[in-house]
């Protein structure tokens, strides 16, 4: 029996993308080849990373005027150079948001290169809700916030406007819901929660913004460098990129984007109805700002702890402990998470219930 991986990250992947993805490293299309062991430049690994990029235009809708980039270092290494490709050498100033502690990170490297504005933070409630209402005051260089607060299982239903470029970091949502990509001018998320295994980021970027900032930008850390080698600057982690092309023709055959927002609404709305429903548990983020990718919640009376772990474990459960900074559960559900696994975890919620409730 496949468990139930209910993981923050690396992803789950679909079943087929992984046999694929297996068949792949043995026999790399019909070439008698691996995938790990092809160059990078031979034509079929080139038709790899065209095909991924256009099935990325495809299911986000990206527009004209945006490059789909793919780049190392993870979500981590765009906190760096988000700042140093956006913010002026001399007097850069950007607004962040402060949601988590991945929007710190975010908010710390920024701070190596200019002023940092927090316009918007819930860190004094454990970051579990999100911040509203804000202005961003003119002359910022640009506003950076996160969607999808990972550890805290807080999400962003709306986008502020802001009248200076809008950058955010989707790592944990991407793909996961309908956005309308011209209403950003950065998006970045590493790939490894629901495009694809970890070691390829992307960057969904519109050119007209880079190129302004003054300042010498190492050759890496330059977006216009991935721009201009089309993601090939250096060799590139093939096979991520392979099986994130196979992850996104996944989810383009199932029906896109609109069709993995309506599964991952009944995903979170089974699991947040049970939490709100069972008196043995208590949800932590504020019920209008829940994630429908990671739900955190509590056992109210924590002496039920090892029953309830010995009971989901059994059910082949995996994945489920809360981080530390928050305690208790979290679930995360991301795309190739099927509505049946949250049901065997609520199910487990309800026996609980009948056992010590
Ligand atoms: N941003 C968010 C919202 C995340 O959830 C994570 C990782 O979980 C990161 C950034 C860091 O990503 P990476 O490990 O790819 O650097």
């Amino acid at each position: 029996m496949k468990a139930h991986n209910f993981s923050a990250g690396p992803c789950i992947l679909p079943p087929e993308v992984l046999r694929q993805a297996s068949e792949a490293v043995i026999n790399f299309d019909g070439l008698n080849l691996s995938l790990l062991e092809i160059s990078h430049r031979s034509k079929n690994f080139v038709a790899v990373v065209e095909k991924t990029q256009a099935l990325i235009k495809d299911l986000l809708d990206v527009p004209a005027g945006y490059s789909v980039l793919f780049v190392q270092g993870g979500a981590s290494l765009e906190f760096v150079m988000v700042a140093l490709n956006l913010m002026k050498k001399d007097g850069g100033k950007a607004a962040y948001t402060d949601t988590g502690a991945w929007a710190g990170k975010a908010i710390e490297e920024a701070k190596r290169q200019g002023e940092v504005v927090v316009v918007g933070s819930s860190k004094d409630k454990n970051y579990n809700f999100i911040p509203k209402g804000y202005e961003v005051p003119v002359g910022m260089d640009y506003f950076h916030c996160t969607s999808n607060n990972t550890i805290y299982g807080t999400q962003m239903k709306e986008f502020p406007k802001v009248d200076t470029l809008m950058v955010c970091d989707m790592s944990s949502d991407i793909m996961s819901r309908k956005v309308n990509v011209a209403d950003f001018d950065l998006i970045y998320a590493g790939a490894q929660k629901n495009m694809g295994p970890a070691g390829a980021t992307i960057v969904i970027v519109k050119d007209e913004i880079l190129g302004k900032t003054g300042r010498d930008i190492p050759a890496y850390l330059n977006y216009k460098t991935h721009i201009s080698k089309e993601s090939m600057f250096n060799t590139p982690p093939v096979f991520s990129i392979y099986v994130m092309m196979l992850t996104m023709q996944w989810l383009k055959d199932n029906g896109g984007v609109e069709w993995i927002e309506e599964v991952n609404r009944q995903k979170a709305e089974l699991i947040y109805n049970e939490i709100d429903r069972n008196p043995l548990f208590k949800g932590t983020a504020e019920v209008e700002d829940r994630s429908t990718m990671n739900a955190c919640f509590l056992l109210n009376d924590e002496s039920h702890t090892e029953t309830f772990n010995e009971m989901w474990k059994a059910a082949g459960v995996s994945g489920i402990n809360g981080h530390r900074s928050v305690g208790g559960y979290r679930a995360s559900m991301y795309n190739a998470l099927p509505l049946e696994s949250v049901q065997v975890l609520v199910d487990v919620m309800k026996e609980l219930e009948k056992k010590v409730g």
